[in-house]
């Protein structure tokens, strides 16, 4: 997929176009963000699918008792023991 991102800008700038400017600019950031979470955790995406981020299937999510900082990261609806993970700061 390939992204072509052309912005004009012509001072001064009007209070709308100082609004689009923001949200381009995070539009941009999400994108870019997007993208290095797909690298950094390619089981979570699917195959280069836009929808895969959707599609991700939902947790168990199910808090340890013993320790309320781990959940269960397993499938929802899953069978067996839990699989608890600690839960990133
Ligand atoms: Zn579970």
């Amino acid at each position: 997929m390939g992204i072509r991102l052309s912005i004009e800008i012509t001072s001064p700038l009007t209070p709308d176009d100082k609004d689009l400017l923001s949200g381009v600019a995070v539009m941009t950031l999400a994108i870019a963000n997007h993208e290095m979470a797909k690298n950094a955790f390619p089981d979570a995406f699917g195959d280069g699918d836009e929808a895969g981020v959707t599609a991700t299937p939902a947790r168990c999510g199910f808090t340890d008792p013993k320790r309320p900082d781990r959940v269960c990261i397993a499938d929802e609806g899953h069978g067996g023991r839990h699989k608890f993970r600690a839960l990133p700061n």
